[in-house]
């Protein structure tokens, strides 16, 4: 698989705007994106740390999965995302190597990222995801 970075670190907040200014005040980080992902039913907030990004996600339906995973286990990490090339090929080698996915084939997430996800049941209980920047690739190429 080989990501060649973490992309970024997920975390289920009840309330976007106190979660931001505690990111903000105590950690002295800077959120320079705010945006609503319908199909995931979420709002999300994003901070620059180094290569990595903690994406804080904030449920806007009660019958959202992320309102669901607060439910059950209260606020706190919620998934680590790896950045990958070629998505859709890892996606079938980690099917090969018996992982279960949640997603067959890539969706956009936040970021016009292709994402996809790893069944936590698969990956030692930490639910992960694997994400490519394809515009990235076209500037490099
Ligand atoms: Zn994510």
């Amino acid at each position: 698989m080989k990501p060649s970075h973490i992309e970024h670190i997920g975390i289920a907040v009840k309330n976007l705007d106190e979660s931001v200014e505690f990111y903000e005040k105590v950690l002295g980080l800077q959120c320079y994106n705010i945006e609503e992902v319908k199909d995931q039913k979420v709002r999300t907030a994003f901070f620059q740390v180094g290569d990595t990004k903690i994406e804080l996600l904030e449920s806007t339906d009660p019958e959202g999965p992320i309102s669901k995973y607060i439910e059950k286990k209260g606020e706190g990490m919620h998934h680590i995302a790896f950045a990958v090339e070629n998505i859709e090929e890892k996606l079938r080698a980690a099917e090969q190597n018996g992982v279960r996915l949640i997603d067959k084939e890539p969706r956009k997430g936040a970021e016009g990222l292709d994402i996809a996800f790893l069944h936590p049941k698969s990956t030692h209980g930490v639910l992960t995801e694997l994400c490519e920047d394809k515009s990235k690739n076209r500037i490099n190429s």
